[in-house]
């Protein structure tokens, strides 16, 4: 297993390259942005460990180019700041996960594996049982729901809401729609049971999280995007 680390600072290089070494994986160093870009283009890796604060590009440019030339790898991207927007750039750049320095390397190596997990094999290529959309992963199979590296338990009407979602990124989905297609039934206009179901899942896998996921349309009904 291959791990390509980004980061200009050699004391954090030295740390992660050691610890992940002694968990059996073969690391490369990229001290650049444009470095990174290089290396990440070829595609060898399992997963990217890319820092934002780089000397010549920032790691969400760096993060964006390899989007943009169809690199899948899975990218965790690291920062100094906490900030939340910082958070919510990094992951509509492309990034499939986002942790703030300092942290502690037992934490790097649980999200790197459940990088690797989520994206199976070895030729970085997606899984296409599973539905993702920023951070957000629903696995058909296994019917596990993640975002970043937390498991999220649904009921399964929660959970047959949220793959129909996901099935149609960016779509706006109407209550008649919903209540069709998750409850076999047509529209009654007395109850509000979809927008109930609604509640309960934005609180299930938005509310904890500064990128909302599950928008209102008003007047329409409903939809998932990342913008
Ligand atoms: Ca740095």
């Amino acid at each position: 297993m291959r791990i390509l680390l980004v980061e200009d600072d050699q004391r954090i290089v030295d740390f992660v390259q050691r610890g992940l070494k002694a968990e059996g994986y073969a690391v490369e160093v990229a001290r650049t942005g444009l470095e990174a870009v290089a290396l990440g283009a070829e595609g060898q890796f399992q997963t990217i460990i890319l820092d934002r604060g780089l000397p010549d590009l920032d790691g969400l440019q760096v993060c964006e180019r390899l989007r943009s030339t169809g690199v899948e790898t899975p990218i965790l991207m690291l920062t100094a700041r906490d900030a939340v927007q910082d958070k919510v750039t990094g992951l509509r750049s492309g990034a499939d996960d986002y942790m703030t320095k300092p942290f502690a390397f037992e934490e790097l190596l649980a999200r790197i594996e459940v990088l690797m997990r989520r994206r199976g094999g070895s030729d970085g290529k997606a899984d296409h049982r599973e539905l993702k959309i920023a951070d957000l992963i629903l696995n058909g199979e296994t019917h596990e729901v993640r975002r970043g590296a937390t498991t999220i338990e649904l009921t399964p009407k929660e959970f047959a809401l949220l793959e129909m979602f996901m099935r149609m990124p960016g779509k706006v989905l109407s209550r008649t729609r919903i209540l069709e297609q998750v409850w076999g039934y047509s529209a009654d206009p007395l109850t509000n049971v979809v927008d109930v179901y609604i509640r309960q899942l934005r609180r299930k896998i938005d509310d904890d999280y500064d990128l909302k996921l599950l928008k209102t349309v008003r007047g329409y009904g409903y939809k998932m995007d990342i913008s």
